[in-house]
């Protein structure tokens, strides 16, 4: 198939004789696709990207195909270069994509494997344009924002329409209105509305209502200011989602219906929830799913025979959250600790498996900086189990590897994601190979001996060139391990990787023979991605990221073992079942 990169090359419908520029791609038929547009106004972090994923869930379990995209503001291509601290975790998709942690929720609500194509940023829209200028699309013609940077966005979205030949296209932009980097964004809407027509487009305004203590209740001002601004850009709001600590009064409703043309019906409450997962029950019990299926007029593509099916498989999931019996608490080392976004996926990975095991997990955050061998069982005395997750640099490293010793010491469940993998690695190879001056050269590049290497060799076989190893790679598991009776006996498995740093073939033999188990490995190639200690009650590591493919319907085996064997520690002689069964269980 061919995908939108392919199709935006093919487009030539640039002309001399008119002002318009509105480049189509071929085949594309007008009125098979609707859009969802949704904007957000007053403050960024309103959860766009959560609300636009659970209504696009809403249309999936009806039956219509359904294609998020994410359109950010910044300049960089993708989001590879980001710090999590600033900006949240980097997600990574299967084709490699680096892209907005959005795209995990997408992924996760939906189910579904998305691709590039499915994430923008205005560095990409400009990029393409100035490649195409170069390459003289243009004809002559002066490149201007309007029509030629917003045409570019509207072949974007026309040619993931018709790449994944959606019902649907959810578009979210970035920011709020009124951010000068995404004006482009908004007027590239208001075109595309125009464009398709009546009932093409559905726009989705998400607004904050203010709760301020001193007075004890809602105020609606900010909002509608909000609003206003987003109808000065010439796009009037189909539905207004307020966002809110608690679920917004009618009073405030009405204000802001009479503010905005929208009526008092479509200006929905999306107040905070325990869980996001509940979110789409939220809005499905104030009907807005069908609120959106009228105003797109697609009434007649829905299946709600279908619908009874998904619904019924998630309300399975979603009934045991907040009905949990038990508590553990795991121990989360890492780098930006301070803030949650940079470990959202790992925090959902747990979320799913403790729901589906009927466990609430606690998080403790351990700033590694501070730990070392004497001090390791003073951090990790209340803790069920920890998880050492990826990360770059040097920082805290020793004191990551002195929570692993400890973890693989005194049988505590340690799951090490990444870099969690690679100091695993390391510490076993310390500890009990002999190998005393054992690292990574991220880490020391003059160490004596780099367990943990960078090998472009490896890289080259494997078709990559020197940098990152990114996205989905399958994985060969190891019979009778606790890898391949986690993962219900599969021969091959699929996670995702970012590294540039792997196990140096080298040392495989010295650390297997003291007990390391390479339980997973790449098909062909002696590159070690997981890891597991059988004499442990769960000792275990990958060079891969499975926590970015975790999703509430298909929960990802080895948080599940690790959760599963923090219970076993934790409620011993409580009869719980056993983790690996129960992970199996679960897992198959
Ligand atoms: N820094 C390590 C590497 O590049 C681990 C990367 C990660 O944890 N994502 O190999």
């Amino acid at each position: 198939m061919e995908n939108s990169r392919d199709l935006l090359a093919k487009v030539s419908d640039v002309s001399t004789e008119t002002e318009y520029f509105s480049p189509i791609p071929n085949g594309y038929k007008k009125g098979k696709c609707r859009y969802v547009i949704v904007t957000g106004t007053v403050m960024s972090g309103l959860g766009k990207g959560i609300f636009s994923s659970c209504l696009a869930k809403l249309m999936q379990d009806k039956g219509l195909k359904v294609a998020p995209i994410k359109l950010e503001g910044y300049l960089n291509i993708d989001s590879g270069t980001l710090n999590p601290f600033r900006h949240g975790e980097v997600f990574v998709l299967d084709d490699g994509m680096e892209c907005d942690m959005d795209l995990g929720t997408y992924e996760r609500m939906l189910d579904q494997d998305l691709t590039g194509d499915n994430f923008s940023t205005s560095g990409q829209i400009y990029s393409s344009v100035l490649n195409k200028e170069r390459h003289g699309d243009y004809l002559g013609r002066d490149v201007q924002m309007i029509p030629h940077v917003t045409g570019e966005v509207k072949l974007k979205l026309r040619s993931l329409a018709m790449e994944t030949d959606a019902d649907v296209v959810f578009v979210e932009i970035g920011g709020t209105v009124g951010d000068l980097e995404n004006a482009f964004y908004i007027e590239a809407m208001r075109e595309l509305a125009y464009e398709e027509g009546p009932s093409s487009c559905c726009f989705v305004a998400l607004t904050y209502i203010l709760e301020p203590k001193t007075l004890g209740e809602q105020k609606s001002k900010a909002a509608q200011l909000g609003i206003k601004q987003l109808m000065q850009t010439g796009i009037q709001p189909d539905i207004i989602a307020c966002r809110a600590e608690n679920p917004v009064g009618e009073q405030a409703r009405q204000k802001i219906s009479v503010f905005s043309n929208v009526p008092f019906g479509r200006v929905f409450s999306m107040h905070d929830s325990a869980s996001i997962y509940t979110i789409p029950a939220m809005l499905r019990d104030c009907g807005l799913d069908f609120e959106v299926i009228r105003l797109l007029k697609i009434e007649d593509r829905i299946n709600l025979r279908k619908e009874r099916g998904e619904w019924g498989k998630w309300c399975d999931f979603t009934d045991k959250i907040g009905k949990e019996t038990c508590d553990i608490t795991i121990g989360m080392t890492g780098k930006y600790t301070s803030v949650r976004d940079s470990y959202a996926s790992i925090l959902n990975a747990l979320e799913h498996s403790g729901i589906a095991l009927g466990c609430r997990v606690n998080i403790k955050w351990i700033e590694t900086t501070d730990v070392n061998d004497s001090n390791a069982a003073q951090h990790l005395k209340d803790v069920d189990g920890i998880i050492v997750p990826g990360g770059f640099g040097t920082r805290g490293t020793e004191g990551k590897i002195a929570c692993i010793k400890y973890a693989r010491e005194n049988d505590l469940p340690y799951l090490g994601l990444c870099l969690g993998f690679q100091m695993a690695v390391i510490e076993f190879a310390r500890s009990l190979c002999g190998i005393k001056d054992a690292n990574s050269s991220e880490i020391d590049p003059n160490c004596g001996s780099a367990v943990i290497d960078i090998l472009p060799e490896q890289k080259k076989i494997e078709g990559l060139g020197g940098n990152m190893r990114l996205g989905g790679r399958d994985i060969e598991i190891k019979k009778d391990t606790i890898a391949w009776k986690l993962h219900g006996k599969s021969k091959t498995i699929r996670k995702r990787f970012r590294h540039r740093y792997e196990v140096d073939p080298q040392y495989i033999d010295t650390l297997e023979k003291a007990g390391l188990v390479f339980s997973g490995k790449a098909p062909k190639y002696p590159i070690m991605q997981i890891l597991e200690i059988p004499s442990h009650p769960f000792f275990m590591g990958t060079q891969s990221h499975p926590c970015l493919t975790s999703r509430p319907l298909k929960l990802e085996p080895m948080f599940v073992g690790l959760v599963a064997s923090a219970m076993r520690k934790k409620f011993p002689d409580d009869n719980l079942p056993d983790c690996i069964k129960a992970a199996q269980k679960v897992c198959s």
